[in-house]
């Protein structure tokens, strides 16, 4: 499928949401009793929670494509697009995310969600004062990955983030 280019405005005006697959999808623990170690932390059932949070999903992973070919099928997830990373990992301030910025500028000026388990307060400060359309930089557990509490804190952003775009 081609790669529709960064941050394309959607008609439907959804935001973006980018996830992080280790920590998020594959948290450490174990939550299904099987031998296969992919397999028995991940959670077939994030995939339709995921689609049915109003979202355009975006993978925002080192897993890359392999995002797309392993982890997507397993969770009944269409091929996504997916950040490619700069080079070089340098951050605009220390103690940043060095996924931040890349994916800030895919995201061109768009509201945002972001999963991952690394996100701080320098990453949500930074994004506060650089991209103009709200965000949700949402820290996801890595020890318990993807809960219906995080997945309840996204819901409701995405609603109160609704109405200041009508009219965007
Ligand atoms: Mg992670």
């Amino acid at each position: 499928m081609p790669q529709p280019a960064p941050g394309s405005p959607s008609r439907d005006n959804k935001p973006l949401l980018f996830l992080d697959v280790d920590g998020p999808l594959l948290p450490f623990r174990a939550r299904r009793d099987t031998e296969d170690p992919l397999l028995a932390r991940i959670d077939r059932a994030d995939g339709p929670r995921l689609r049915a949070l109003n979202c355009r999903l975006v993978w925002a992973t080192t897993w890359m494509d392999e995002a797309n070919e392993v982890v997507a099928p397993l969770l009944g997830l269409p091929e996504l697009p997916v950040v490619r990373w700069p080079d070089d990992d340098d951050v605009p301030i220390r103690g940043m995310h060095w996924k931040t910025a890349p994916l800030t500028r895919w995201a061109r000026g768009q509201p945002f969600v972001w999963l991952d388990d690394e996100i701080g307060d320098m990453d949500r400060l930074w994004v506060a004062g650089e991209h103009p359309a709200p965000a949700l930089l949402h820290k996801v557990d890595p020890y318990l990955g993807l809960t219906e509490d995080d997945l309840e804190t996204v819901r409701r952003w995405v609603l109160r983030s609704d109405s200041p775009r009508l009219g965007r």
